[in-house]
């Protein structure tokens, strides 16, 4: 006979893989359900980079998550001979007059503010020392740079696959290609009602991303926004300039912009450098979004933003990819029991900036779940 289920997770993205990984670390019996087969294209944890850093200007608060995220990556890289965190440092670029701002108002004063809090090793560039050390970037003379050599990128995919196979080996149970309809409460605990089964568990943990509206119904899906972004590869004249170790990830909050732009360096393997900007004034969801990316895009995108800043790239769109963000209000994370079901966790770690947080977010759901 199988063991009754400790903890049912509901969603194998960013969030789930981590959580599901750590219950089956702690011996828990937990079954992990995705209506896809995880790492995906549909939700918000593909590709191949997403943004690390250890100062969060974002809120302090955050730092300490970042910091023990970077230790879990490297904790699994040795496990698994995979590698997960690529530390090629990364530059914020912000300055005086009106400009774009970073998910939230004081983002670059927030990241010094972190930096000297959690003793975190950094650099302030005034203009020219950026034009020196980062010549790729055409900073204008009210710019100025925080550089950050522990920053980076996760590798998403890779990381939700690590996680996965490790919950596994570990005795976690995948229902993949499996979609939830239904989340409840019983007497005897909590409850998920899918496309093919019902599943009881002690507890269950709502990881869903941008199907969290959908998924929890109308007390909910005023709380989140689903907004399509945009990825670009653009072509570099020479990609040696913009290779790990001679370019950042970056983010800029542009002068005269109301959204900044953020990108990586060319990945090994890769041709292009993958820069973005980011919208929410457009909503959608994941059955309605668009998913081609029309050419226009990548060029209207380099003309208005682009062009003036990295004179080393052509301007060529190399490929582009569509994403979703699932936004709150105040572009922080929700972590919460579900208001009917004291059960139920529900986790979102999104706003564009969740990533780097979910090795630690999903130890301490683990730990959360167990009380
Ligand atoms: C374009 C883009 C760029 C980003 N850049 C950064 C960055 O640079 N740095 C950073 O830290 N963060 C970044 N983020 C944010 C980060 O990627 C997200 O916070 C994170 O991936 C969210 O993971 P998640 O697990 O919440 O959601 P998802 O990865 O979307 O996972 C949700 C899962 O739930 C499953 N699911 C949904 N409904 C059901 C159902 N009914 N039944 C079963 N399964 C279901 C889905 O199939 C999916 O696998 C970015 C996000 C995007 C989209």
């Amino acid at each position: 006979m199988e063991r009754p289920l400790d903890a049912i997770v509901v969603g194998l993205g960013a969030l789930g893989a981590a959580t599901t990984w750590q219950l089956a670390k702690r011996g828990r019996a937990v079954l992990g359900i995705d209506r896809h087969h995880p790492p995906h294209a549909f939700g918000s944890s593909h590709g191949e980079t997403r943004v690390t850093r250890l100062a969060i200007g974002e809120g302090e608060r955050y730092s300490p998550l970042a910091i023990r995220s970077h230790e879990i990556w490297r904790d699994l890289e040795r496990e698994t001979g995979e590698r997960l965190l690529v530390e090629c440092g990364g530059l914020i670029v912000s300055g005086t007059g009106a400009r774009a701002t970073c998910h939230v108002p004081g983002f670059f004063a927030n990241t010094l503010a972190a930096a000297k809090r959690f003793g975190i090793s950094h650099e302030v560039l005034d203009a020219p020392a950026i034009r020196r050390r980062f010549p790729q970037f055409a900073v204008g003379d009210d710019d100025v740079g925080y550089y950050e050599p522990s920053a980076g990128y996760v590798r998403p995919e890779a990381c939700v696959a690590a996680q996965l196979a490790l919950a596994r080996e570990r005795g976690a149970r995948l229902a993949l290609g499996e979609t939830v309809l239904e989340i409840g409460e019983s007497p005897e605990g909590a409850f998920v009602r899918t496309d093919r089964a019902l599943h009881r568990a002690a507890r269950v943990v709502v990881t869903a991303g941008p199907w969290l509206p959908e998924l929890l119904g109308s007390a909910w899906a005023g709380r989140f926004r689903v907004c399509r972004q945009v990825l670009h590869w653009y072509e570099p004249l020479n990609a040696t300039d913009f290779g790990p170790g001679r370019f950042p990830v970056f983010i800029w909050e542009l002068a005269g912009h109301a959204q900044p732009i953020y990108g990586f360096p060319v990945v090994p393997g890769g041709a292009g450098v993958k820069i973005a900007t980011e919208q929410f004034e457009r909503t959608t969801t994941p059955q309605s979004m668009a998913r081609d990316v029309d050419a226009r895009e990548a060029g209207e995108l380099f003309a208005a933003k682009i062009a003036g800043c990295f004179p080393g790239l052509t301007g060529r769109s190399l490929a582009s990819v569509a994403c979703l963000y699932t936004m709150t209000a105040d572009s922080h994370f929700v972590i919460e029991p579900h208001p009917a079901f004291a059960r139920v966790l529900v986790a979102s770690a999104c706003s564009g900036h969740g990533f780097k947080h979910s090795a630690a977010i999903g130890e301490s759901l683990a730990a959360d779940l167990e009380t």
